[in-house]
């Protein structure tokens, strides 16, 4: 009888271990993120998948007045229909002087009223984003020929720049409250002057939200963005940083990339489905700021 006791107590011990070391999501559920005081309540999305504590954020990168709209409209539609909050990097002004070109974000009505329904929160990606390149593809705040800042007065260049792209969105009817610098280059004239127009900014490479020397707050990309060249790599480079990321306690460390919608959607609905396998819940850059700038 005692021994058929331990058998049946052996078994019950075997079957809870078993099932918690099959759901290790379960044990962090159940003993820590009540603590935390972070939105304890959202533990699942509604697809079932358990939230892994960390938050991630996407952004769609260098949207300007030569944009090929339908590509856009399908990364957002993809989005929206996924329900994730998002950003746009917004360049206003198209430049390319090679070709003699520039278009204005106010000629392109249908670009603008995408924007707008996309409800993203709208980040100012510089004004053209090019000082005498094409935009999207030069530096618009460093020389990249000598690797140095441009030889001109910087401050007067920066703060007129940021003018007449704030003029630009106005005209749109448009506003962004959240800088990213083109390239993430610049020098710290122009850094003054931005930090003077925008207390928060979207770039860089931080596993976290930081504050900068300008007491400005610092939202990362630390999975940097799906390249071109070699797209299905870079999705799964990005997928296998957020793993690691997932795993960490710290969940404070946000996963963070941009993408460009000239892509199309695959690499974007690969990210999206991965991550939100993975246990992400997506935020955008103000919410994330609400939540995680305790810093
Ligand atoms: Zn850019």
């Amino acid at each position: 009888m005692r021994r058929k006791r331990i058998v049946f107590l052996c078994l019950i011990l075997y079957l809870v271990t078993g099932f918690f070391w099959c759901n290790p999501g379960i044990i962090k559920e159940i003993s820590g993120n009540s603590v935390s005081g972070e939105t304890p309540e959202i533990l699942a999305d509604e697809s079932g998948d358990i939230w892994n504590g960390h938050y991630a954020l996407v952004r769609l990168e260098d949207v300007n007045p030569a944009s090929e709209i339908s590509s856009l409209e399908d990364c957002i539609e993809l989005l929206k229909s996924k329900n994730i909050p998002f950003s746009i990097a917004l360049i206003p002004i198209y430049r390319n002087p090679e070709k003699n070109v520039t278009i204005y974000l106010h000629e392109k009505p249908e670009l603008v009223r995408l924007i707008k329904d996309s409800g993203a929160t709208i980040v100012l990606h510089g004004c053209t984003h090019q000082y005498d390149g094409e935009t999207a593809v030069d530096f618009e705040f460093w020389d990249e020929t000598t690797n140095a800042p441009l030889e001109i007065n910087n401050t007067e260049y920066a703060i007129a720049k940021i003018e007449l792209a704030l003029e630009e969105l106005k005209k749109c009817g448009l506003s962004a409250e959240i800088w990213e610098t083109p390239h993430y280059t610049s020098n710290y004239e122009v850094a003054a002057v931005v930090s003077r127009y925008f207390s928060k900014i979207y770039e860089g490479y931080a596993g976290k939200l930081t504050v900068n020397e300008f007491g400005q707050i610092v939202v990362p990309t630390n999975l940097d963005y799906v390249k071109g060249e070699h797209p299905v790599q870079s999705v799964f480079e990005i997928l296998a940083k957020a793993e690691n990321i997932s795993s960490s306690d710290d969940e404070d460390i946000v996963a963070s990339f941009f993408y460009h919608p000239f892509l199309g959607t695959d690499y974007l609905r690969m990210l999206i489905g991965g991550l939100k396998k993975q246990g992400y819940q997506f935020v955008g850059p103000e919410e994330c700021i609400r939540v995680k700038a305790y810093l």
